[in-house]
């Protein structure tokens, strides 16, 4: 029985490994089929603090890993399929081909994935030109024409935050009018850099030499028209899916499937001893820095919890 298991290797659950290590609590950590999460598919991350020169996305990740094991955590390769609770109060957890772990508490950080098009050349342009990340990729795009891809909340914060850097920014949305509220949509609509490219649906992402993005080609809805528009990167801001469907019917999560934390203010869920940290549970900040922020209370959380079950049983 192991006392925790943190399942996921982004920012939350590496900072939440490094805070139970340190409390001697030997985690274990599930990595599952994108060890590092989101950070290793990122290049320079200029805003983690701490990095005053920026830090390449996957050395970042290796570095917390490292942190993380030096006190006592370990990282095992295991993709979840399943979380359950037992009549005990401990927890099953099923990871494929009828092998389990089991713990006292569990720490779910197993983030979110951005939503793509899925168009044939986009995982392989993901850091040459194709992000999901204004905040992160953003200030590379100087004085340049870049696009965003998109028409909610997601899309119209993104492409507002780009005029800070780019030459122009092409919002690209399917239909004519934007999803996002109405305070967003306006704010980036008066936006003197802002072209909002209307009844849009994207064709393909084309590559230059280097094989970093150049251009992108467009197909008008209405007249079905083909156009393509010169730009250096694109910003792909079509939603998140957070990754919680493996607790299906376990965890109470919102409309959008992000878990809910709750009382609010905390880590825990509606199930007692398995909590939740990072962007499963976050669709607002979806920061490295806030997701770290999060594995740590995760982890204080979790620590309250053992220690008050050894408490009880003693
Ligand atoms: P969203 O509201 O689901 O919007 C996704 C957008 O992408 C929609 O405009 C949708 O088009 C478009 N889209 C989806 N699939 C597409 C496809 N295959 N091809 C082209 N376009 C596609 O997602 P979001 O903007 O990420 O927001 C998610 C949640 O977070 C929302 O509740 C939002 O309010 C919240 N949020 C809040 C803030 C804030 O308050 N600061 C910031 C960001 C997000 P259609 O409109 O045609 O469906």
């Amino acid at each position: 029985m192991e006392n925790l298991i943190i399942i996921g290797t982004g920012c939350a659950g590496f900072s939440a490994a490094t805070y139970t290590g340190r409390a001697n609590l030997a985690p274990l950590i599930l990595s599952g089929s994108q060890p590092g999460g989101q950070l290793t598919t990122t290049t320079e991350v200029e805003n983690y603090p701490g990095f005053p020169e920026g830090i390449m996305g996957p050395e970042l990740m290796m570095q917390m890993q490292q942190q993380s094991e030096k006190f006592g955590a370990r990282v095992e390769y295991a993709t979840v399929e399943k979380v359950e609770k037992a009549d005990a109060g401990h927890f099953i957890v099923h990871i494929g081909e009828g092998n389990t772990k089991e713990a006292k508490t569990v720490i779910i950080a197993t983030g979110a994935s951005p939503r793509h098009l899925g168009l044939p050349n986009e995982k392989e342009l993901i850091g040459h030109g194709l992000t999901s990340c204004a905040t992160c990729d953003g200030a590379f795009y100087k004085d340049v024409p870049v696009a965003v891809i998109g028409g909610g909340d997601s899309a119209a914060e993104e492409a507002t935050f780009l005029t800070r850097f780019a030459s122009k920014v092409y919002l690209i949305h399917r239909r004519d009018e934007l999803r996002a509220s109405k305070i967003m949509a306006d704010r980036v609509l008066s936006q003197e850099k802002v072209e909002p490219v209307w009844n849009a649906e994207v064709t393909e992402y084309v590559t230059d030499a280097e094989g970093e993005v150049c251009s992108i080609k467009l197909k008008d809805t209405v007249t079905g028209e083909d156009s393509e528009l010169e730009v250096k990167c694109i910003f792909v801001a079509i939603g998140h899916v957070p990754n919680a469907k493996f607790l299906d019917g376990l965890v109470d999560t919102d409309d959008n499937g992000y878990i809910l934390q709750q009382p609010l203010g905390t880590t825990k869920t509606n199930v007692e001893g398995l909590f939740a940290s990072g962007d499963v549970a976050d669709h607002v900040y979806r920061q490295a820095i806030t997701a770290a922020g999060d594995g740590c209370r995760a982890a204080l959380d979790a620590e309250r919890y053992l220690a008050d079950l050894e408490e009880t049983s003693s």
